[in-house]
This record gives C-alpha cells, sequence and structure tokens, in this order.
C-alpha cells in the first residue's frame, strides 16, 4: 500500500501540501489513504496525534461525492468542521440538538444533485434513530454519491472496550443498507479482541487493517513520588521546563481541581480550572480560552480531553493516580500533538490509591464524557467495580515499578512488545543507573501477612510498617504495637524497601485494602486484610522474587540488605 503509482497519488500528494499545509505524510496515512480509495473496507488503529483525520479528509477531498462521518462528540465534530471550513472545505453536521429549520436545509442540499458539502459528520444516535437521514442517504447511494463512510472512535462499538457506546451497535446498519460503499473505522485504543469484536459488528468485508506501534517516543515519562509539597513541585516543573507553555493539569476531583489552579495562579501562572459542574457555556469559554493561548494551564478532570485538538501542549501532569493506564496513555496522549518534546509527570502516593479506590466504589469518580453515557448507571454494579479496582491496581504496579521502562510497561498493556532500548532514556526508569538486584523477600513479605494478623487485622498499611520497622509513634503506643512479636522486625529495612514488599501483596491480593470512611467527616482511612487463600501458597514455598535498582544498596543509613 506504499506505493505512489496510484491513480490518485498526485493528486492526494498535492493537496496535502496545498489545502492541508503539511509536507509529508506520517506514518500509515499514505497507506490507510490508498487502501480505502481502491475500496476496501479498512481498520485503522493509529495512536492520539497520529494523524487519523488526514485518512478520511483528504480521500474526501479528491473524490466525487461527499463522506459521512460518524463521529460520539458534538464538541468534537464542531472542531472538526472549523478546521475544514478554514481549509475551504465544505462540510456540515447533524446532531439531535440542533435547529430543525437547520437540520431540514442540510438535508435538502444532501438531496440536490450539486449538494456543495464533502463531508457530512453525524453522532451514531442521527443514525439509530433519523428516517430522514437514512432516505437522504439511500438517495446519495443510489445516485453513487455516498463516497466512503468513517466510523470514528470505532472502539466505542465494542462492549469489550472500555468506553462502549450503545448508539455505536446500531453502526452495522450502514453496510447492509450500503455494501458497496467502502467502510474506514478509526480508533486509538483497541485490544485484539476490541478490533475482531467492530469488525464483525460492522460487517465489514476483507477489511484490510493498519497497526502501528502506540509508542510516543516524543513524550518524556516520568512518575515522581507525591508530598505534602506537590503543589509547589508542580509549579517548579512548569517554570524550570514549560514556562509560558501550554499543559494539562488532571485532577481526581473538582475541588482539587479549584484548589491546583488557585494555587499555580498564585504563582503566577495563566491558568483556570475544568470540570463537569460547570455550565457548558463555562466549559466552552474556558476551552476556548485555552485554545487561544489567553491561558496555558487547564487544570481539569478527565471530562477534558476528548476532541481536544491543540497540537502544542507541552506538557500533561497528574496530580493524582489515574484510574487505568489505558486512561493514563490516551490522558498522556494528549501532549506533543505536533511531534514535539513533550512531558508526562505522575505524581504518585499510596494514599491517593485508597482515595481513588474509595471514589470509584462510590462512582463518584468523574468520566470521561464517553463512560458518561452508556456506564453510569452501572458503574456500581459488582463485575464493573471489579474490572475497575484491577484496573486501578495495575496502576498502582506501574507507578510502584521503579526498574522496568515506562513505554515497555504501558505498551504491554496493549499487547505490544516493546524493546526498552528503543527508549533512548526518555522516561525516568531507563534515565536511572540500569543495573538492578534481584532479592528474594519473601521472608520479609511472610513477616508482614503475620504482623496484619497479629494487629487484627483493622489497621492502615502505613501503620503496619511503622509497627514493623519498629516506630514507638503515639499511635503504636495508644494500640500497644510495641509489645506485639513482630514489632521491629523490620527495622534493618529502609521505609521505601518495606513499602515496596507490602504494596506489592496489596498488588497481587496477598493483603486486601478494605476501604472505609473514618469518624471524621469526608476523610477516607483504609485497613488491610488477610486474603486467606493466597496467603497458603505463600506459606506453602512460593517465593517472591522484587528486582531493586543497585543504587539501593547504599542508601543512606547504610541500609543495604533487604
Ligand atoms: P488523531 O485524530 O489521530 O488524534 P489528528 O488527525 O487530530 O490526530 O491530527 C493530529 C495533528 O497532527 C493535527 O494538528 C494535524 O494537523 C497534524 N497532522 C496530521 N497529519 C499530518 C502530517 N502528515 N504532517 C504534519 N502534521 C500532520
Ligand atoms: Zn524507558
Amino acid at each position: 500500500w506504499r506505493s505512489r503509482n496510484f491513480p490518485w497519488t498526485k493528486k492526494s500528494e498535492a493537496n496535502n501540501k496545498k489545502v492541508f499545509g503539511n509536507h509529508s505524510f506520517r506514518p500509515n496515512q499514505r497507506e490507510v489513504i490508498n487502501a480505502t480509495m481502491s475500496g476496501y473496507d479498512v481498520f485503522v488503529l493509529m495512536p492520539t496525534g497520529g494523524g487519523k483525520s488526514l485518512t478520511y479528509q483528504l480521500p474526501a477531498l479528491i473524490c466525487p461525492g461527499i463522506t459521512l462521518v460518524i463521529s460520539p462528540l458534538v464538541s468534537l465534530i464542531q472542531d472538526q468542521i472549523m478546521h475544514l471550513l478554514q481549509a475551504n472545505i465544505p462540510a456540515a453536521y447533524l446532531s439531535a440538538n440542533m435547529e430543525w429549520t437547520e437540520q431540514q436545509e442540510i438535508l435538502r442540499e444532501l438531496s440536490s444533485d450539486y449538494c456543495k458539502y464533502k463531508l457530512l459528520y453525524v453522532t451514531p444516535e442521527k443514525v439509530a434513530k433519523s428516517e430522514a437521514l437514512l432516505r437522504q442517504l439511500e438517495g446519495l447511494y443510489v445516485r453513487e454519491l455516498l463516497a466512503r463512510i468513517v466510523i470514528d472512535e470505532a472502539h466505542c462499538v465494542s462492549q469489550w472496550g472500555h468506553d462502549f457506546r450503545p448508539d455505536y451497535q446500531s453502526l452495522g446498519i450502514l453496510k447492509q443498507k450500503f455494501p458497496n460503499t467502502p467502510v474506514l473505522a478509526l480508533t486509538a485504543t483497541a485490544t485484539t479482541s476490541v478490533k475482531e469484536d467492530v469488525v464483525q459488528a460492522l460487517g465489514l468485508v476483507n477489511c484490510i487493517i493498519f497497526r502501528q506501534s502506540f509508542n510516543r517516543p516524543n513524550l518524556w515519562y516520568s512518575v515522581i513520588p507525591k508530598t505534602k509539597k506537590c503543589l509547589e513541585d508542580i509549579d517548579k516543573f512548569i517554570r524550570e521546563n514549560h514556562f509560558d507553555e501550554c499543559g494539562i493539569i488532571y485532577c481526581l476531583s473538582r475541588k482539587d481541581c479549584e484548589k491546583v489552579a488557585e494555587k499555580l495562579q498564585e504563582c503566577g501562572h495563566k491558568v483556570a480550572f475544568y470540570h463537569g459542574s460547570m455550565d457548558p457555556a463555562q466549559r466552552a469559554f474556558v476551552q476556548k480560552q485555552w485554545s487561544k493561548d489567553e491561558i496555558n494551564i487547564i487544570c481539569a478532570t478527565v471530562a477534558f480531553g476528548m476532541g481536544i485538538n491543540k497540537p502544542d501542549v507541552r506538557f500533561v501532569i497528574h496530580h493524582s493516580l489515574p484510574k487505568s493506564i489505558e486512561g493514563y496513555h490516551q490522558e498522556c496522549g494528549r501532549a506533543g500533538r505536533d511531534g514535539q518534546r513533550s512531558s508526562c509527570v505522575l505524581y504518585y502516593s499510596y494514599s491517593d490509591y485508597i482515595r481513588v479506590k474509595h471514589m470509584i466504589s462510590q462512582g463518584a469518580i468523574e468520566q470521561s464524557p464517553f463512560t458518561g453515557y452508556g456506564r453510569a448507571n452501572m458503574i456500581n454494579s459488582g463485575r464493573i467495580l471489579e474490572t475497575n479496582t484491577e484496573n486501578l491496581l495495575r496502576m498502582v504496579s506501574y507507578c510502584e515499578n521503579d526498574v522496568d521502562c515506562r513505554r515497555l510497561l504501558q505498551l504491554a498493556h496493549f499487547g505490544e512488545k516493546f524493546d526498552s532500548a528503543t527508549c533512548k532514556k526518555t522516561c525516568d526508569n531507563c534515565l536511572k543507573i540500569k543495573s538492578f538486584i534481584e532479592k528474594d523477600v519473601t521472608e520479609t513479605a511472610k513477616q508482614l501477612v503475620e504482623l496484619v494478623k497479629l494487629t487484627g487485622q483493622q489497621f492502615s498499611s502505613s501503620h503496619i510498617l511503622e509497627v514493623y520497622r519498629g516506630s514507638l509513634n503515639q499511635f503504636v503506643k495508644k494500640h500497644r504495637h510495641e509489645t506485639v512479636r513482630l514489632h521491629g522486625a523490620g527495622k534493618h529495612l529502609t521505609k521505601g524497601e518495606a513499602s515496596r514488599v507490602l504494596h506489592h501483596l496489596v498488588v497481587e491480593d496477598f493483603l486486601v485494602e478494605d476501604v472505609k470512611k473514618s469518624d471524621i467527616y469526608g476523610s477516607v482511612s483504609s485497613i488491610l486484610k488477610v486474603n486467606e487463600a493466597k496467603v497458603r501458597n505463600l506459606f506453602g514455598g512460593q517465593r517472591i522474587i522484587l528486582r531493586f535498582p543497585s543504587a539501593l544498596k547504599v542508601s543512606k543509613q547504610g541500609n543495604l540488605e533487604v
């Protein structure tokens, strides 16, 4: 599909330069254009920022007839239309919340033999529910003017995907009604099973699949321990690395968004917040200010992001733990769409995990606009809660890992193998001294489990660590835990080493975090319990081996051994 000898090659290259202002094609763009222009059904997996729009907008421009684009969000559609009109490409959209007369006018235009539009965008529920639209499409099809059908964010078709939207399932009707029109399905996120599900549900025939690496070489990843001084750290980070540049700070709650924005404003940054309880006009205003560079930084919940097309986002900071690696990868993906070097910094603390977990169980987490539609009502039901908790634990284990390449860890999640030598030290773990030692920590693990039992399975992980390392703080004394058999058994370990083992026990399900609201209003406490079934293996001879950076060998206190 790479060939430059297709009948449209000259025209397509000229228009790529002249109309879209690009010097060349990005990976797979030429290939996808050739395949879809040859009339095949095509499925494209391309990371965010890879340049999916061009693969249908360019063909739409140089083919006779109209390209139908199904896209999930009106804000996303409006953004696309604005760009197309700026490039003098006539385009329109239909959505349920438009004036009736306006809709009529567009439908009438479609029935004209000299229809001016090259692209028509619709939301999926339009296809499912609008008889009038289907009639017009039939008319176009009969007159051989329905050039192509594009399904954007195609993973929404699949129930196995993380963004399932029921309206997408009815899109199978398009291939049945218009069997000769090529379909182009696009997405930035799909595991193999989701992809197969999509191909089947849409009824694609002899589909050609383009899939490319999800690695984003221009994004630099790091995870930084989150302390009480986190906001000062963020201010300093931006000041030193990205002053006056554009970025997003993802926060967990609406209140956090406002708090972080306020603090950064005090520090002299041009900043605003964005979350779900602001009214739509307010949100649109903030988004516009940001697009026009009137403000640099947006402190937002994950409600912000879909349809954000700003190419020069130089940093994405996570003020709190994201809910899943998939979500994290997408949120980071909003940085550096122009291919320039950009930073992705995640501030991690184990206590955020407790907080996020609690919010998930309460259904109190703000969803991305996608997820909000299909799933809001199911958020608390058992299986989904379980999936969410599992996803979150994977995220914790990503953060706790200070040995393996961040890219390798993320890409493994999408089933992609990655040679960490290709990272070229663009993540924090690769940047560190690369040698590490493997330690058998089984004895430490057993002692920690035993200590949880000895103290009655009623205490938090940080308290268990205090007791284990021999603390005599007030809380320890209050519960007389200095008299417990294993008090101080881990005093030869650094705090980091001991907590790494304990957190590993949680991630691997030997210990279970029970989230509880404490007496003090609003604050959350958690207690550790023992998962007897798993722990039996541990005491039955299973070994636990962890990797530690060899730098740990010379800790300040001279504590070398685990
Ligand atoms: P996606 O939909 O895959 O996330 P977009 O289609 O929105 O990505 O493209 C991301 C950015 O890359 C846009 O700003 C677009 O103008 C730019 N872009 C796309 N193709 C090219 C190209 N061949 N050369 C340079 N820039 C491109
Ligand atoms: Zn790396």
